[in-house]
Protein backbone atom coordinates (compact mmCIF):
# COMPACT_ATOMS: atom_id res chain seq x y z
CA UNK A 1 0.00 0.00 0.00
CA UNK A 2 1.63 3.05 -0.76
CA UNK A 3 -1.41 5.60 -0.47
CA UNK A 4 -0.26 8.81 1.29
CA UNK A 5 -2.74 10.04 3.67
CA UNK A 6 -3.05 14.09 4.84
CA UNK A 7 -4.28 13.92 8.46
CA UNK A 8 -5.81 17.70 9.82
CA UNK A 9 -6.95 17.49 13.06
CA UNK A 10 -6.01 20.12 15.90
CA UNK A 11 -5.81 17.75 18.85
CA UNK A 12 -2.23 16.83 18.81
CA UNK A 13 -3.14 13.36 20.67
CA UNK A 14 -6.26 12.17 18.23
CA UNK A 15 -3.72 12.93 15.37
CA UNK A 16 -1.06 10.96 17.14
CA UNK A 17 -3.15 8.29 17.49
CA UNK A 18 -4.07 8.11 13.68
CA UNK A 19 -0.71 8.61 12.06
CA UNK A 20 0.31 5.98 14.16
CA UNK A 21 -2.52 3.32 13.79
CA UNK A 22 -2.09 4.65 9.45
CA UNK A 23 1.31 4.24 9.53
CA UNK A 24 0.98 0.53 10.72
CA UNK A 25 -1.63 -0.08 7.89
CA UNK A 26 1.14 0.93 5.49
CA UNK A 27 0.06 4.51 4.29
CA UNK A 28 2.29 7.36 4.11
CA UNK A 29 1.31 10.05 6.36
CA UNK A 30 1.60 14.07 6.59
CA UNK A 31 -0.14 15.69 9.41
CA UNK A 32 -1.13 19.12 9.76
CA UNK A 33 -2.96 21.33 13.50
CA UNK A 34 -5.02 23.91 11.34
CA UNK A 35 -6.56 24.99 8.19
CA UNK A 36 -4.01 26.95 6.15
CA UNK A 37 -0.77 24.39 7.26
CA UNK A 38 -3.38 21.91 5.90
CA UNK A 39 -3.95 23.74 2.55
CA UNK A 40 0.05 24.10 2.23
CA UNK A 41 0.74 20.32 2.80
CA UNK A 42 -2.15 19.87 0.39
CA UNK A 43 -0.17 21.23 -2.15
CA UNK A 44 3.23 20.39 -1.10
CA UNK A 45 2.73 16.69 -0.54
CA UNK A 46 0.12 15.94 -3.26
CA UNK A 47 -2.12 13.15 -0.99
CA UNK A 48 -3.90 10.29 -2.37
CA UNK A 49 -6.80 11.39 0.66
CA UNK A 50 -7.52 13.97 3.44
CA UNK A 51 -8.97 12.99 6.48
CA UNK A 52 -10.53 16.58 7.55
CA UNK A 53 -11.17 18.17 10.92
CA UNK A 54 -14.12 20.24 10.68
CA UNK A 55 -13.40 22.70 13.58
CA UNK A 56 -10.13 23.55 13.09
CA UNK A 57 -8.00 27.01 14.04
CA UNK A 58 -7.06 29.55 11.18
CA UNK A 59 -9.66 28.29 8.52
CA UNK A 60 -12.23 25.88 9.57
CA UNK A 61 -12.49 22.11 7.79
CA UNK A 62 -15.26 23.39 5.82
CA UNK A 63 -13.38 26.12 3.85
CA UNK A 64 -10.63 24.02 3.26
CA UNK A 65 -13.03 21.18 1.81
CA UNK A 66 -14.16 24.26 -0.50
CA UNK A 67 -10.87 24.93 -1.66
CA UNK A 68 -9.07 21.55 -2.08
CA UNK A 69 -12.42 20.82 -3.87
CA UNK A 70 -12.66 23.94 -6.46
CA UNK A 71 -9.14 22.42 -7.47
CA UNK A 72 -9.23 19.06 -6.90
CA UNK A 73 -11.18 15.34 -6.78
CA UNK A 74 -8.94 14.35 -4.14
CA UNK A 75 -10.84 12.23 -1.73
CA UNK A 76 -12.08 14.10 1.41
CA UNK A 77 -13.36 12.12 4.92
CA UNK A 78 -14.84 14.23 7.23
CA UNK A 79 -14.10 13.92 10.66
CA UNK A 80 -17.01 15.35 12.66
CA UNK A 81 -17.88 15.48 16.09
CA UNK A 82 -21.58 16.69 16.12
CA UNK A 83 -24.55 16.04 14.57
CA UNK A 84 -24.91 19.93 13.29
CA UNK A 85 -21.78 19.49 11.78
CA UNK A 86 -22.73 16.61 9.68
CA UNK A 87 -26.52 17.99 8.55
CA UNK A 88 -24.22 21.33 7.51
CA UNK A 89 -21.69 19.23 5.58
CA UNK A 90 -24.38 17.46 3.26
CA UNK A 91 -26.27 20.84 2.95
CA UNK A 92 -23.19 22.21 1.98
CA UNK A 93 -22.87 19.79 -0.76
CA UNK A 94 -18.77 20.43 -0.01
CA UNK A 95 -17.70 16.34 -2.09
CA UNK A 96 -16.89 14.82 0.62
CA UNK A 97 -16.36 11.13 -0.04
CA UNK A 98 -17.19 9.99 3.46
CA UNK A 99 -17.39 10.93 7.21
CA UNK A 100 -16.35 9.73 10.31
CA UNK A 101 -18.06 10.79 13.63
CA UNK A 102 -16.36 11.31 16.97
CA UNK A 103 -15.16 9.55 18.52
CA UNK A 104 -14.12 6.77 16.48
CA UNK A 105 -12.05 3.84 16.45
CA UNK A 106 -8.67 4.56 14.37
CA UNK A 107 -9.64 1.02 12.84
CA UNK A 108 -12.90 2.43 11.70
CA UNK A 109 -11.08 5.36 10.17
CA UNK A 110 -8.71 2.76 8.39
CA UNK A 111 -11.83 0.88 7.24
CA UNK A 112 -13.19 3.89 5.73
CA UNK A 113 -9.96 4.77 4.10
CA UNK A 114 -9.66 1.63 2.65
CA UNK A 115 -13.17 1.84 1.34
CA UNK A 116 -12.87 5.08 -0.61
CA UNK A 117 -9.92 4.34 -2.05
CA UNK A 118 -11.18 1.55 -3.89
CA UNK A 119 -14.04 3.34 -4.98
CA UNK A 120 -11.23 6.07 -6.13
CA UNK A 121 -8.03 4.56 -6.92
CA UNK A 122 -8.51 0.51 -6.23
CA UNK A 123 -4.77 -0.26 -7.20
CA UNK A 124 -3.68 2.13 -4.48
CA UNK A 125 -4.55 -0.95 -2.01
CA UNK A 126 -2.81 -3.85 -1.79
CA UNK A 127 -4.04 -7.02 -2.77
CA UNK A 128 -5.40 -9.25 0.14
CA UNK A 129 -6.96 -12.32 -1.13
CA UNK A 130 -7.76 -15.34 0.61
CA UNK A 131 -8.77 -18.46 -0.58
CA UNK A 132 -9.91 -21.86 1.56
CA UNK A 133 -11.48 -23.90 -1.21
CA UNK A 134 -13.83 -22.70 -2.61
CA UNK A 135 -14.95 -19.90 -0.11
CA UNK A 136 -12.21 -16.60 -1.07
CA UNK A 137 -12.34 -13.35 0.95
CA UNK A 138 -11.37 -10.46 -0.76
CA UNK A 139 -10.28 -8.10 2.21
CA UNK A 140 -8.68 -5.07 0.74
CA UNK A 141 -12.21 -4.92 -1.83
CA UNK A 142 -14.64 -6.29 0.72
CA UNK A 143 -15.98 -8.87 -1.43
CA UNK A 144 -16.70 -12.90 -0.13
CA UNK A 145 -17.51 -15.72 -2.23
CA UNK A 146 -18.29 -19.08 -1.88
CA UNK A 147 -18.42 -20.84 -5.14
CA UNK A 148 -18.45 -17.37 -6.85
CA UNK A 149 -21.47 -16.33 -6.15
CA UNK A 150 -21.01 -13.61 -3.83
CA UNK A 151 -21.99 -13.30 0.17
CA UNK A 152 -23.09 -9.98 1.43
CA UNK A 153 -21.24 -9.90 4.62
CA UNK A 154 -20.93 -6.84 7.52
CA UNK A 155 -17.88 -5.46 7.41
CA UNK A 156 -17.29 -6.85 10.75
CA UNK A 157 -18.28 -10.16 9.51
CA UNK A 158 -15.87 -10.01 6.94
CA UNK A 159 -13.11 -8.98 8.70
CA UNK A 160 -12.97 -11.60 11.03
CA UNK A 161 -14.05 -13.93 8.14
CA UNK A 162 -11.07 -12.69 6.84
CA UNK A 163 -8.15 -13.58 9.69
CA UNK A 164 -9.89 -16.87 9.70
CA UNK A 165 -8.77 -17.39 5.99
CA UNK A 166 -5.22 -15.55 5.80
CA UNK A 167 -4.19 -18.40 8.38
CA UNK A 168 -6.66 -21.50 7.57
CA UNK A 169 -6.57 -23.84 8.96
CA UNK A 170 -4.73 -22.49 11.90
CA UNK A 171 -7.25 -22.29 15.27
CA UNK A 172 -8.11 -18.59 16.38
CA UNK A 173 -9.25 -17.48 19.57
CA UNK A 174 -12.29 -15.12 20.63
CA UNK A 175 -10.34 -12.36 21.55
CA UNK A 176 -8.17 -12.23 18.25
CA UNK A 177 -11.14 -12.44 16.46
CA UNK A 178 -12.93 -9.85 18.47
CA UNK A 179 -10.14 -7.60 17.76
CA UNK A 180 -9.80 -8.58 13.95
CA UNK A 181 -13.61 -7.67 13.50
CA UNK A 182 -12.99 -3.82 14.46
CA UNK A 183 -15.62 -4.40 17.20
CA UNK A 184 -13.68 -4.09 20.12
CA UNK A 185 -13.58 -0.61 20.60
CA UNK A 186 -16.92 -0.86 21.18
CA UNK A 187 -19.08 -2.21 23.00
CA UNK A 188 -18.20 -5.46 22.31
CA UNK A 189 -17.26 -8.94 24.02
CA UNK A 190 -16.49 -12.23 23.36
CA UNK A 191 -20.15 -13.39 22.80
CA UNK A 192 -20.13 -10.73 19.85
CA UNK A 193 -17.52 -13.11 18.14
CA UNK A 194 -20.40 -15.83 18.46
CA UNK A 195 -22.67 -14.10 17.21
CA UNK A 196 -21.01 -13.11 13.74
CA UNK A 197 -19.88 -16.65 14.09
CA UNK A 198 -23.48 -17.68 13.93
CA UNK A 199 -24.27 -15.46 11.06
CA UNK A 200 -21.30 -15.96 8.75
CA UNK A 201 -22.30 -19.52 8.71
CA UNK A 202 -25.91 -19.25 8.11
CA UNK A 203 -24.80 -16.23 5.22
CA UNK A 204 -22.35 -18.69 3.77
CA UNK A 205 -24.63 -21.45 3.16
CA UNK A 206 -22.51 -24.62 2.14
CA UNK A 207 -19.42 -22.74 2.61
CA UNK A 208 -20.43 -22.12 6.34
CA UNK A 209 -19.57 -25.91 7.29
CA UNK A 210 -16.11 -24.95 6.93
CA UNK A 211 -16.31 -22.65 9.71
CA UNK A 212 -15.45 -24.98 12.84
CA UNK A 213 -15.94 -24.35 16.30
CA UNK A 214 -13.10 -25.65 18.40
CA UNK A 215 -14.85 -25.96 21.74
CA UNK A 216 -12.72 -23.87 24.87
CA UNK A 217 -10.55 -22.56 21.77
CA UNK A 218 -11.96 -20.70 19.69
CA UNK A 219 -12.51 -20.90 15.64
CA UNK A 220 -11.16 -22.48 12.85
CA UNK A 221 -11.92 -22.56 8.78
CA UNK A 222 -10.94 -25.78 7.67
CA UNK A 223 -8.85 -25.84 4.50
CA1 LIG B 1 -11.00 20.04 16.00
Amino acid sequence: MTATILIVEDEARLGEILEDYLKREGFRTERARDGLRALELWRAAQPDMVLLDLMLPELDGFEVARRIRSESDVPIIMLTARDEEIDKLLGLGLGADDYVVKPYSPREVVARIKAVLRRSSGQLLAPEVYEVGVLRVDLARYIVTCEGLEIDLTPAELRLLGALAKDAPKVKGRPELLAASGDADRFADERTVDAHVKNIRKKLGQCGEKLETIRGVGYRLRA
